[in-house]
């Protein structure tokens, strides 16, 4: 059974926790360096990033976390998730910082106030038919992938709103919260293939 960890800091973890143990995953909870030593991959879940990013460097979770990354872990980010894994933040607050690894850019809260959470629905043709329901929850979109990620889906405006990058997938919507488990998959197959 494929171990992975959800990061436990701050966010919607016991969504991915429940998706991800109904998909066969044996789950558990980081928060600290010793529990993401036992995990094979990693979800990164939303909320908020400033937060978990200053959680991380309490819990002295942020430098082994990022070597992980480095060396191949296969991690998914999903919102706040998608702004931690991106290499660089287009308005980041306060020293905000990321632990990186998508060659990408990201903006947080990049839907207008009226926007803040909406649903809809967007075609991921690596992923196939049918669409992906997607809710927007005050997320991020990615300004731009550099040459080693590439864009998964993009909105009808042509606005980046998944990306991958080898073991790296990260989405500015949350699939946890409408039963979408293809992302969740295929994060999985990564952490299998990786083992
Ligand atoms: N706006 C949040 C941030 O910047 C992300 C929101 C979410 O994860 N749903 O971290």
């Amino acid at each position: 059974m494929v171990r992975v960890g959800v990061l436990a800091l701050q966010g919607d973890v016991r969504e991915h926790a429940a998706l991800l143990a109904h998909l066969g995953a044996h789950v558990s909870h980081v928060r600290r360096p010793e529990e993401l030593r036992e995990v094979d991959g990693l979800v990164l879940p939303g909320g908020e990033s400033s937060v978990i990013d200053k959680l991380a460097r309490i819990f002295d979770l942020r430098e082994p976390l990022v070597a992980r990354i480095r060396e191949g872990l296969p991690v998914y980010g999903t919102c706040a998730g998608l702004i931690l894994l991106a290499d660089r933040l287009a308005d980041g607050i306060d020293g905000q910082r990321t632990f990186g690894g998508l060659n990408a850019t990201v903006r947080r809260n990049a839907f207008g106030r009226q926007n803040d959470s909406f649903e809809t629905e967007i075609d991921v043709p690596a992923l196939g038919d049918p669409p992906v329901r997607a809710t927007f929850i005050r997320a991020p979109v990615i300004d731009d992938v550099g040459p080693s990620a590439r864009a998964l889906a993009t909105l009808p405006d042509g606005r980046i709103v998944a990306a991958e990058q080898g073991n790296l997938l990260g989405t500015a919507f949350h699939p946890e919260v409408t039963g979408e488990t293809r992302f969740h998959e295929r994060f999985l197959a990564r952490v299998r293939a990786a083992l």
